[in-house]
């Protein structure tokens, strides 16, 4: 590392140096930099919830989720992985938006976003509400063409209109579909159990080639055969949105659109190491609204699935360090894995 001017790059602070209650909010206490020089991954907010259509708030889940992840240490020993010490990695601060205008937002976090995926940083996005999901497979699909899409959700988010509306967080996924951002066939929504408002529409959905895993299906079959079946189908280039509405609200109730019966947060995790190989090109968390939270339950959620996404980058890089994930340049380190 000696003569890299990466070296500059501050540290993350070690625990039992710094306490981790201390100090400025980042992300697991990341250095903040909106320099991409040297840096694998990239997480950011995209602080809009201008798409909500029942309770609001996920505006404020950047903030959030940062301040719940305070705690998240350096080492995953469920995959024997330390990805702040495998991938470079910062907390690139917040993404501008409009709070009032959801064009204006797509089209500013779309070229925004550009940036990580023009620079070979990975990605990794926190909402906000589901609808910044478009302007990110927007700038995704510039650089990698249409991608294959793995949804965890209690929803569908398939809808043609909200209130007549094209854009919002329930139609985000048909309008990925007419733009051609992600290829329906090698998609996947796992988790759906809404009461819904048409009778047809998870048919609807699956007419398009999406797969539905219902959470009935995902549990009548088990998280191993769900995973199996999700890395069977998908296709080189996968993009992984994760709707915190995927989960049960007793695990998750700081979200917009609770629905009942879901997945632990337990199985959550499960899921998302089964899914450890799965060729990510992007990561969003979506659908944190920190005013419906208790002690802090959801923040440290999506903070701890935040860093299963990192995780599962760094587990296949250690797999296949010849092959380039993001078309990464040599191993590079900043930040320093801290403790
Ligand atoms: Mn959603
Ligand atoms: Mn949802």
């Amino acid at each position: 590392m000696s003569g890299n001017h990466m070296d500059q790059l501050p540290s993350r602070p070690h625990g039992h140096a710094v306490p981790r209650f201390a100090g400025i909010s980042t992300f697991a206490r990341l250095p903040h930099t909106q320099s991409l020089d040297g840096v694998d991954a990239a997480i950011f907010g995209v602080p809009f919830d201008g798409g909500t259509s029942f309770r609001p708030g996920a505006r404020f889940g950047p903030q959030g989720i940062r301040q719940g992840s305070r705690l998240l240490r350096s080492y995953n020993y469920a995959l024997d992985v330390e990805p702040f010490e495998e991938l470079s990695v910062i907390d690139y601060g917040d993404l501008a938006v409009v709070p009032s205008d959801i064009a204006d937002t797509y089209s500013m976090v779309e070229d925004q976003a550009a940036v990580f995926f023009d620079n070979g940083v990975f990605p990794v996005a926190m909402g906000g509400d589901h609808s910044i999901t478009l302007p990110l497979l927007r700038a995704c699909a510039r650089k990698h063409g249409p991608v294959s899409l793995v949804q965890v959700d209690s929803h569908p988010d398939t809808w043609d209109k909200l209130f007549g509306k094209e854009y919002g967080h329930a139609t985000v996924f048909k309008r990925a579909i007419e733009e051609g951002l992600i290829d329906p066939h090698t998609s996947f929504q796992v988790g759906l159990r809404s009461s819904l408002p048409y009778r047809d529409d998870f048919e609807r959905t699956r007419g398009y080639g999406i797969t539905i895993v219902t959470v009935e299906d995902l549990f009548r079959r088990g998280i191993p055969d769900v995973a199996r079946q999700v890395l069977k189908g998908i296709g080189p280039k996968v993009y992984f949105t994760f709707d915190i509405d995927f989960i049960d609200p007793a695990y998750a109730p700081g979200t917009g659109t609770p629905e009942v019966g879901g997945p632990t947060s337990r199985q959550a995790l499960d899921l998302l190491r089964e899914l450890k190989a799965l060729p990510l090109v992007g990561f969003d968390l979506v659908e944190v609204s920190p005013p419906y939270d208790s002690s802090e339950i959801t923040a440290m959620l999506a903070a701890n699935a935040i860093f299963e996404a990192l995780s599962m980058v760094a587990w296949r890089r250690l797999q296949q360090p010849e092959q380039k994930l993001v078309e990464y340049p040599a191993k590079r380190r900043a930040g320093g894995s801290g403790g």
